[in-house]
């Protein structure tokens, strides 16, 4: 029987370069495992896989009676539905802790760093598995896209120290610029629905009693989404209803200014304006310096409900 590795649903390339490389690591260990998703491949992650010829993990939405690892998350909210009729054997991940619960015993790799790839490259190290090139450089834009090329408070020493070594492995030697490369791939947006930009990089979490969606776009330029507000509200509208959400936040991420554009829609709006202490304005609001919906955004928005 084979064991499934993944993320959570709309995967990120953490969450998909992440299922590709602890599945090496694994298969390495004599550990048959595969990698699967849960969801639609990005354009950013599909650009990592392109470059160094990596292969599309299986899509995979249920997971009852298998045995598997999860990387990049310990949510409910964004696991398979029947994520508590499957063996979880281990986890690795650098978020809060969710509220997932296991029967058996697992292992269990959990830091405060950047990506969940970081950890990865230190569990490569832990059992002395030499990194594939092409592997190695995937990792390696795994780490850049979560730390937004290290300008994210989430970013570590150990991320950068991951990035510098595995950017050797893979004869890379101007990481940024590739990271940079890989963000105007990202911020390509003309053409993509709203949907698709709601949902590119979208979490619910369940805070309190109530559910909050929050999206985030990180681009070069916010100009991209000058003619485009209208019809994400639009979206945005439609997901709160249909989910049952109290609030749904989208963050549009200038990673140059450093800053995020906060749209939002709530039942109770004064709720955002507490968390950050700023008034909204048309149902938006400039956040200066913040790059981080994990920990610039979240902290601050649970403990109100
Ligand atoms: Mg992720
Ligand atoms: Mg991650
Ligand atoms: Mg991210």
């Amino acid at each position: 029987m084979s064991t499934y590795i993944f993320g959570h649903t709309n995967p990120d390339s953490d969450s998909i370069i992440g299922a590709i490389s602890l599945s090496y690591l694994k298969n390495q260990l004599g550990e048959e495992c595969i990698a699967s998703r849960q969801g639609k491949i990005s354009p950013e992650t599909q650009f990592i896989l392109d470059k160094f010829g990596g292969e599309i993990p299986v899509l995979k939405t249920a997971y009852a009676g298998e045995e598997v690892y999860i990387v990049d998350t310990t949510d409910l909210a964004i696991l398979p539905k029947d994520i508590l009729e499957a063996t979880v054997l281990g986890v690795v991940d650098h978020h809060k802790l969710g509220d997932l619960t296991t029967s058996t015993p697992l292992e269990c790799w959990i830091r405060p760093v950047g990506c969940s790839n970081t950890i990865i490259k230190e569990m490569f190290d832990y059992y002395k598995v030499e990194i594939p090139r092409d592997i190695a450089g995937m990792m390696m834009c795994a780490i850049l896209s979560d730390t937004v090329i290290f300008k994210s408070p989430t970013c570590t020493k150990a991320d950068t120290k991951a990035v510098k070594d595995l950017a050797k492995i893979a004869a890379i030697e101007d990481f940024k610029a590739l990271g940079m490369e890989m963000f105007l791939v990202k911020s390509a947006v003309e053409g993509t629905s709203a949907s698709d930009l709601l949902s590119r990089d979208y979490k619910e979490f369940a805070m309190g009693d109530s559910k909050v969606g929050v999206g985030q776009l990180e681009v070069v330029d916010l100009s991209v989404f000058d003619d485009k507000k209208e019809m994400l509200f639009e979206e945005m509208n439609r997901v709160k209803e249909q989910d049952g959400l109290h609030s749904i936040i989208l963050l549009l991420t200038d990673i140059m200014t450093e800053g995020s554009l906060l749209l939002t829609l709530s039942d109770d709006e004064s709720k955002i304006e507490k968390a950050f202490g700023k008034k909204l304005e048309n149902h938006e609001v400039w956040l200066e310096g913040v790059l981080s919906r994990k920990k610039q955004i979240i902290p601050f928005l649970q403990p109100l409900f």
